[in-house]
Parts: C-alpha cells; structure tokens; sequence
C-alpha cells in the first residue's frame, strides 16, 4: 500500500476564491499569480482550473514553458523577468510576457534579435525597495522599452511592502508615488497582491495580481480567511499508522522534549518535514484525527509526528488525520509554527500524493 500522506485539492473552492476576487476587484483584470507550483498547489492543474484569469503569473522559465506544452494559451507573465540573453529566445519562442525590473535586462533585450513583440511590465520601485526602477529614471527606461525593434505593448507595475497592513501608511505612500510616476500614461497599471485587493480598493487599477487568497489563506494577520469568504484549496491529510499507550512520565520523540503529564494515547502520523509539515510547529498545534482536535506532541520528525490523543481514545492505526484543511486553518498552523501560511503551502512536496477533486 503506498504511504498515506497526501493532498488534497478543491478546485471547486480555488474558484470561489477566485469568484472572490473578481468581487472585489470587478472593474479590473487578473493576473493569477501560480508562482511556486501554484504555492504547492500543481502548477497545471490550477491554471487550467483558473482558465478565467486574465493571465497567469509565473518566476521561472521552467514554469511558463510547462504550462505552454500543457496547452495553456493565456499570457503569462515572468515575474523576475528574464536572467540571461539565452533566455530571450525562450521568451520569443514560448511567447512570455516579461518584467522588467533593472536596466541589465533593458540592455539584454536591445541586444537581442526578438522575434516576436514582447510585452513588458515595466517594474518601478514605489518604496518597497526590491526591484525596480526608481521614480526617476522611469521615463526613461520607457522611452528605451518603447524603442526596442521588437516592443510590444507596456505596462507599469508596482509592488506593496505592507499592504497587508491596513493601519500603516506605507501603502498610500506607495500608492501615490504610482500614481505620480503614471501620471498621464495611457498603458495599463497593476499594483495590488492579495492584501491589497481586499483592504485597499484604491489600488485595483487595470490588472489585480491575487496569490495567497486564491487559496483559501488569509492575507492578514488579524482576519481569518472565513471572515474574508475564502476557502481552503488543500487539505493536507495522513492516517495513524501506531497507537501506543504511554504512562505518565513517559518521553516522546526526538531529544525526549515532550512528556507525557499523565497516562494517555499517543498516535503516529505519517506526516513530517520531508513532506513540508513545519518542523517548528510547536507541541499543542492542533492535529484532526477522526476530526477531533489532537495535539501535535513533541518534535516533529522528517517522517513522522506524534499526537497525544487523551487516555480515552478509541482511535487506531489507519484512522483519518488532517494536518491542515478542511476544518483546519492553514494560518493556524503558520502561527503555531512561527511562519505564515505561503511558506507552509508552498513547502508541500512531491512525496506527498496530489489529488485533484
Ligand atoms: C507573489 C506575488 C504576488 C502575489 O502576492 P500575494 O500576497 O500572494 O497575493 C503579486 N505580485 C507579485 C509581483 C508577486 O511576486
């Protein structure tokens, strides 16, 4: 039998989440942002479950040639831009749209021979101070991107360092450094992640660019995603494969830094950080089994986690485990473990088994 740890994924609730964009964003485009594996999620599988966005968002090369040879006929967008001249063709060839965030990569393209018009987003850097262009040298790397032989259609962009902030000031600041740089443009403007879409309408302009939301997580650290109508795509889930009664005193698991306080049971999972569960989730993170609430016991090992299931459990070895999901926010167990939930989704690994519901 193969092991059971696996993930599942709701395409029905990738697009409610996607239906909760459009909401509230309904005057603008959507650039689905599937970087990552689709944060964890399968790069493919979620484009062609999204075949409503407007475009696709993607960092690596890899990633945009293996939705074009999956059949996707959408734009798609290289975050990062381009790395070197060899990917230039490549950008031709599969036809990609292209950031454009330093002026190495302005250089690239007047080098290159295109042979086809690339459409660029040309990256300004309104505060965040990542990538991009500041405010002054903008007119003038649009004046060269316009001038290329081979210039497509230009677009502006920019990125929010705290949007998800809807108390700072930062994001008005930014907002308004964009507005003053695109002052009078006719090209189309893109600012808002996630955050932004739901907490800052005045950011929508032309093209939205949602990814945590899209999966059912909740961009903010004081609101959950069901406050904000989104739903969970994975459920993360494994079966017990051990129940052992222990007796108080008893140590669990590596450097014996869990004891049990009284006689209990304690379950194994077949779950652990060589599958990306967190291995800094802490003892007490919630664990379902049978969908009751466990406490996850102990360290977590590459493989495997223990559960401390109470001295009345009835539950045994090939009982039904949720590490996150349905019924489990992923966001609680990112704040049990220090870290938020893009980190734990995209960590998700191909040891687990997909499957597509
Ligand atoms: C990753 C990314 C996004 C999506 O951000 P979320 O917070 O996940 O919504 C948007 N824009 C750019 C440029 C990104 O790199």
């Amino acid at each position: 039998m193969t092991r059971p740890a696996r993930a599942q994924i709701n395409l029905a609730n990738l697009q409610h989440n996607f239906s909760r964009v459009t909401q509230a964003a309904p005057n603008s485009r959507v650039m689905a942002i599937i970087k990552a594996n689709a944060y964890g999620h399968g790069l493919v599988q979620v484009a062609q479950a999204l075949a409503a966005a407007d475009a696709f968002g993607v960092v690596g090369l890899d990633e945009a040639i293996g939705l074009r040879e999956a059949g996707c006929e959408s734009r798609i967008v290289l975050l990062e831009g381009t790395f070197s001249s060899a990917d230039i063709a490549l950008v031709c060839g599969y036809h990609l749209d292209v950031v454009v965030h330093a002026l190495h990569q302005v250089e690239l393209l007047e080098r290159a021979r295109l042979t086809r018009k690339v459409d660029c987003w040309l990256k300004v850097d309104t505060g965040m101070h990542r990538l991009g262009f500041a405010a002054q040298e903008v007119p003038a790397i649009a004046q060269r991107l316009s001038a290329l032989a081979g210039a497509g259609t230009l677009r502006y962009m920019t990125h929010f360092a705290c949007a998800d902030e809807p108390g700072s000031a930062a994001t008005g600041t930014q907002l308004a450094c964009f507005n003053d740089i695109t002052q009078g443009v006719t090209e189309q403007r893109s600012l808002a992640n996630s955050a932004a879409i739901l907490a800052w309408p005045d950011t929508h302009a032309d093209w939205v660019r949602p990814g945590i939301m899209l999966y059912g997580s909740s961009p903010f650290a004081d609101r959950s995603a069901a406050e904000l109508d989104l739903k969970p795509v994975m459920t993360l889930r494994s079966e017990l494969i051990a129940v052992h009664a222990r007796h108080k005193g008893a140590a669990i698991g590596y450097g014996a830094a869990w004891v049990c306080e009284q006689d209990t049971r304690i379950g194994v999972v077949a779950m652990g950080y060589g599958d990306g569960y967190p291995r800094h989730a802490v003892s007490g993170t919630p664990v379902l089994v049978n969908e009751k609430r466990a406490a996850l016991a102990g360290r977590v090992s590459m493989d495997m986690l223990c559960v401390d299931l109470g001295v009345n459990s009835d539950a045994q070895p090939g009982d039904e485990v949720i590490l996150w999901g349905d019924a489990l926010p992923v966001d609680e167990i990112a704040r049990r473990s220090g870290t938020l939930a893009y980190e734990l989704l995209c960590g998700v690994n191909r040891r687990v088994c997909y499957e597509y519901t």
